[in-house]
């Protein structure tokens, strides 16, 4: 190999100097920077390019520069691609930066002849970029035409198919076409719009080589022999010089589109119309609906009715049951009495059990009454009372008939809970009948004893008193009819009217009664009544003693010829004045003429035969306002209390005597202003 530095090379010859300014000139040709070195190691040629990136000292003769140090620019790069060349090898060309230029240059050396070697160094900077985004650009377009969902055709400006992406590829799997020629014989497309076959000079390729664009153009073709139907689209490409040079094809295969959009279609049809049927079903069933819910309401409305009357029927069987039972000895007096009037003791013991019977009837009356009237309790006849007191009485009262049940049968426990007051307002007489029922109730529900619980607690919203006890229960039929009036379970023994009359009080008193009961297991009742808020409960005071009677002037109005007569006769053997009418008309003509000594009370009946009770009561207001009116009714219910529509006080029949003389005097009505 030889040594470019070494001086005693045999082999060194150097051409004259003519030849020498021949080579400089030949470089000189080149586009690149050209060296040539003889095999010795010295520069022979160089050209401008060489002077420019090379190391050459122009004042000293070429002959005299080393490439060792002529290519120091191209560090040891040149120097060894020489040292292989002249060694007769055929070296890779490097790359290599020159100096600090920033360039990059590829180094070339070559035998120029015997003597000379010669070096060239080409700038490729920058290509390497080029080649990089060429690449890159190439693999993009690869990407994307993978990518695409339809066949895509790139062709020369002959019509050469240069590329096709996997879909075009699948479209005639047999036999790839070359050309655009050969791809519209397999395709033997139809022109869908115009309805015949397209011509090869018609073909989207064609127009886009012949610079047209074509969008969207439906044809039919024949693919795996079969017809489908594409979209096809073609553009031509250009070059800087706006020449076309080659077209880019691609076809959207339509077939699949259409089938899926006629499945669609048929699916969506389908749909509608299960819809339509869903919708029918759905009105039939509401129709249906509506149909049963109003038979049921017809039904419940029956049933309602029936029970209505059922009720309405026992209430009059029972009460006809113990009218009639009273009348009986009553007309058996009567009879006997015509009879033995001669006899007084006859006479005072037919009077005597007379009133008896007459009494049966009242309380019997009563009872339906306080079930009946549920007119409210008014306000000024009613008092602070403690249910826990209440309840204490009462139990206290029936202890006598417990004690009698318990050593007949099974011993009755009494628990008594009462946790707070429970203070509300009303009528001590008919709360206490209330609960004097419940405990009835309950010792005959516990034939074979067991414990009645009485609770007494304010809820924060009502009084309360809840009576348990562990006996037979009810069941659900008896538990909805036992507050009807005359339903009972206990035959003769029984008169159906407790709960009944407690439901009557609860509701008098604004409040509500209710029963929860387990058959087998025991019943509670609950009475709610609305708490009495802020006041301490005074407890029901004792009717005041009778006062000596001071003598009135009163007019009665009374169309019942007895009633009016034993009225009469009971206020006169208290020692008043009495003067007694039948009429409206007569009751005003008698006010009119008493004008000089006026009447002190005018007591009226409500139903006369010329007008109502509560009429006249309007009349004295206005003309004789010193007054005072007290109003008799049977069982008329009284929305308003008496006092609102301008009397007194208002009495219920039968009339009792004391109370009749208590409001006569002018008093505070006694305990029970109603019965
Ligand atoms: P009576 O006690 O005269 O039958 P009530 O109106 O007091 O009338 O009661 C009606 C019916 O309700 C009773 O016959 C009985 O069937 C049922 N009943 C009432 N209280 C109880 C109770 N504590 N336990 C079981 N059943 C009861
Ligand atoms: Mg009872």
């Amino acid at each position: 190999m030889a040594d470019p530095t070494s001086t005693d090379q045999a082999s060194n010859h150097v051409p004259a100097a003519p030849d020498q300014a021949r080579a400089g000139a030949l470089l000189e040709a080149l586009p690149v920077a050209a060296a040539l070195f003889l095999r010795s190691g010295m520069l022979y040629a160089v050209n401008t390019l060489g002077r420019e990136w090379f190391v050459v000292d122009a004042r000293a003769p070429l002959t005299s520069q080393a490439w060792s140090v002529v290519l120091l620019p191209l560090g040891s790069a040149g120097s060894s691609l020489l040292a292989a060349v002249a060694a007769g090898n055929a070296p890779v060309s490097p790359r290599v930066p020159l100096g600090r230029t920033g360039r990059i240059v590829e180094v070339r050396a070559a035998p120029f002849d015997r003597e000379l070697l010669l070096l060239t160094a080409t700038d490729v900077t920058g290509h390497d970029e080029q080649r990089t985004m060429s690449a890159r650009a190439d693999r993009e377009l690869s990407a994307l035409l993978s990518l695409t969902p339809s066949a895509v055709r790139i062709t020369d400006v002959a019509g050469r198919i240069v590329q096709a992406n996997a879909i075009a590829q699948l479209e005639h799997p047999s036999r790839a076409p070359a050309t655009v020629r050969e791809l519209w014989e397999l395709d033997a497309p139809h022109d869908i719009a115009n309805n015949r076959p397209l011509s090869f000079l018609d073909s989207p390729a064609m127009r886009a080589l012949a610079g047209h664009v074509v969008q969207r153009q439906l044809l039919e073709v024949r693919r795996l022999g079969t017809p489908c139907v594409i979209e096809a689209f073609a553009a031509p490409i250009r070059n800087d010089q706006h020449v076309v040079t080659g077209v880019v094809l691609l076809d959207c295969d339509l077939t699949d589109r259409e089938r899926l959009a006629r499945q669609l279609d048929e699916r969506e049809r389908r749909e509608a119309e299960l819809q339509e049927q869903v919708t029918h079903e759905r009105e039939h069933l509401d129709r249906l609906v509506e149909e049963r819910s109003r038979a049921l309401i017809a039904t419940q409305e029956d049933r309602l009715r029936e029970r209505r009357l059922t009720a309405v029927g026992q209430l009059a069987a029972g009460v006809m049951h113990d009218v009639n039972n009273a009348l009986n000895p009553i007309m058996a007096a009567a009879y006997l009495l015509q009879h033995h009037a001669e006899s007084p003791d006859a006479v005072r013991d037919y009077a005597d059990r007379i009133q008896k019977a007459a009494e049966i009837a009242a309380a019997t009356a009563s009872r339906v009454g306080r079930f009946i009237r549920q007119e409210p309790v008014h306000a000024g006849g009613d008092e602070a009372l403690d249910l826990s007191v209440l309840a204490d009485e009462v139990l206290d009262l029936t202890e006598p008939m417990r004690l009698r049940r318990s050593s007949e049968s099974g011993e009755i426990q009494i628990v008594r809970q009462f946790a707070s007051r429970a203070s509300t307002r009303g009528l001590p007489g008919e709360i206490r009948e209330a609960l004097l029922n419940l405990v009835q109730n309950a010792v005959d529900a516990m034939p074979d004893g067991g414990t009645l619980t009485v609770r007494a607690f304010d809820d924060g919203a009502d009084a309360c008193l809840a009576m348990r006890d562990t006996g037979v229960g009810m069941s659900a039929d008896v538990r909805e009819r036992a507050f009807e009036p005359f339903f009972t379970t206990k035959g003769a023994r029984g008169s159906g009217l407790g709960l009944a009359e407690v439901y009557g009080i609860a509701r008098r008193h604004r409040g509500t009664a209710t029963i929860s009961s387990v058959p087998g297991r025991g019943t509670e009742v609950t009475l709610r009544l609305p708490r009495a808020v802020g006041s301490e409960p005074e407890l029901a005071v004792p009717s005041v003693a009778r006062e000596a009677v001071i003598p009135k002037y009163i007019l009665v109005v009374e169309d019942h010829d007895d009633g009016r007569e034993f009225l009469r006769r009971i206020l006169q053997a208290d020692g008043h004045r009495v003067d007694a009418v039948g009429t409206c008309a007569d009751a005003r003509e008698k006010l009119a003429s008493s004008a000089a000594t006026p009447y002190d009370l005018m007591l009226t009946d409500v139903g006369l035969p010329d007008g109502s009770g509560w009429d006249l009561v309007q009349h004295v207001r206005r003309h004789a306002p010193t007054v005072r009116v007290g109003v008799l009714t049977g069982w008329e219910p009284i929305a308003d209390t008496g006092e609102s529509r301008g009397a007194e006080f208002v009495l219920r029949k039968p009339l009792r005597a004391a109370e009749l003389q208590a409001h006569i005097a002018g008093g505070s009505a006694p305990a029970s202003t109603t019965e």
